[in-house]
């Protein structure tokens, strides 16, 4: 039953985009001017009284109000009072295998795929990199889709994963029978193979796991120092990115020694050192931190089923499934959880200016696009600015990952961005406060996606 009102929904939501974008057209020829608004470009700047001038999906122009010339043809939309940043850019997330009060991978469908960018869009995130367990023929059958203009949404990346045999995600992927696990590399060889087989094939990205939990499955053993070299050595010659799981502070040292420049997830084991920072600092590298999974039983989470910025958007179903299954953190908590969390607090400060949004949601519980806001508010309440927050959301983000069209509001850019009705720099809960969405210059239609997530089945 579920399968078949899935597929309704599928063939929908394409007939939908079809009619859309027939109208959208004459919307996108025409140049827009969105006046008397904050400008935050994403970059670290900010302007008071800005207008974005925009067409065919592209900023043509973004500055002072007072000193752009407005086309006479141009339609302006006044947004006094609003801020507008660009689109956020999610680095680290599992697309595909949640089904809101269900999961796995029997879930990873057409369907589910498309459901889970429009999600991401409705919350004001314009790119998603799905991270090393997406099934590859159905995502890039997705993928072309959304190019072909069929499937909106935002913009959708792909990072295969390599790992260990029998290794890479968490035990609940690995432990379902019907997974497709990881390519494998056991040796440089098969490493330097497999990078070759992931550039003719077209990837940019791909993601590889060095992590002690591998040693726990089995016979299986943590990626060898050797292994991620001939990975690293060999992206390098295809201009290929990789991003590196990692969780200990000695495995980041090493793979930044070996070249590797992007992480999801910062050292959790010990305070960062001055030789690490130094390292960091010389090499340009980019850290996904994921604070949202580290930080559940902290005293400040609030779940998501208790938050309206996310109930909103699911039927009372799902809450209750939520509710049942909710291990409330425990009251009382140690020393060593209160010294763990300073720690954790205080690597962040020092790493503020490597930072990089990602929230690894669809793979633990965090739901798509709303647990991006929430990583927003913890880079800010683990003392980064919320400037700082959202430079690492935007254009940091892209610029980690070879976006160039993406993360500004810089002329020359996609026209993805996010109205809200308030001011971020202030609170940057106020990232919540979304007016529109834009994306590819085209508003996203909030209210009919709402409506359409929030009925029972
Ligand atoms: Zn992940």
């Amino acid at each position: 039953m579920k399968q078949l009102l899935l597929t309704s929904f599928f063939v929908a939501t394409t007939l939908n985009c079809a009619k859309i974008s027939a109208q959208q057209d004459s919307f996108a020829d025409a140049i827009h001017h969105f006046a008397n608004s904050r400008l935050i470009l994403g970059n670290g700047e900010v302007i008071e009284q800005g207008s974005l001038l925009i067409r065919n999906g592209i900023i043509m122009e973004s500055g002072q109000s007072a000193s752009i010339s407005i086309p006479e043809s141009a339609t302006t939309h006044d947004l006094s009072g609003k801020t507008i940043i660009p689109a956020l850019v999610n680095t680290h997330a599992h697309l595909g295998w949640e089904a809101y009060g269900n999961w796995g991978s029997q879930f990873f469908t057409e369907e589910n795929l498309s459901d889970h960018l429009y999600r991401h869009a409705y919350y004001g995130v314009g790119t998603i990199i799905s991270t090393g367990s997406d099934k590859e023929d159905v995502a890039n059958r997705v993928k072309l889709e959304q190019l072909k203009g069929n499937i909106g949404g935002a913009r959708y990346h792909l990072s295969p994963g390599m790992g260990s045999p029998g290794g890479g995600p968490n035990p609940r992927f690995t432990d379902d029978p019907d997974y497709w696990g990881v390519n494998p590399v056991a040796d440089p060889e098969q490493a330097l193979r497999t990078v070759r087989e992931l550039a003719r094939r077209g990837y940019g990205i791909a993601k590889i796991w060095v992590d002690a939990r591998d040693e726990r499955r089995g016979a299986q053993v943590k990626l060898a120092p050797e292994i991620y070299r001939a990975v690293l050595d060999t992206a390098q010659n295809y201009d290929m990115r990789i991003i590196a799981h990692a969780t200990t502070l000695a495995d980041h040292k090493s793979l930044v020694s070996m070249g590797n420049r992007r992480f999801i997830h910062m050292p959790y084991d010990i305070a960062v050192d001055d030789e690490y920072l130094e390292m960091l600092r010389e090499n340009n590298v980019y850290i996904v931190p994921t604070l949202g999974m580290i930080t559940k039983g902290e005293p400040y989470y609030i779940p998501a089923f208790q938050d309206s910025f996310f109930y909103d958007q699911v039927p009372p179903s799902v809450l209750d499934s939520l509710n049942d299954n909710y291990n409330a953190p425990s009251v009382s908590r140690s020393a060593a959880t209160e010294q763990r969390s300073a720690m954790l607090a205080s690597n962040l400060l020092k790493l503020k200016d490597h930072i990089i949004l990602g929230t690894d949601a669809g793979a633990v519980g965090d739901f798509f696009g709303y647990a991006d806001h929430v990583e927003l508010a913890l880079f800010v309440r683990m003392g980064m600015a919320p400037m700082d927050a959202i430079v690492a959301a935007t254009s940091r983000a892209a610029e980690a990952f070879g976006l160039d069209d993406v993360g500004s509001l810089e002329s020359g850019k996609a026209a993805d961005f996010v109205i809200l009705d308030a001011n971020p720099l202030d609170d940057i809960r106020n990232t919540r406060q979304i007016s529109d969405v834009y994306l590819r210059g085209q508003r996203v239609d909030r209210e009919g996606l709402s409506t359409r997530w929030t009925q029972e089945d």
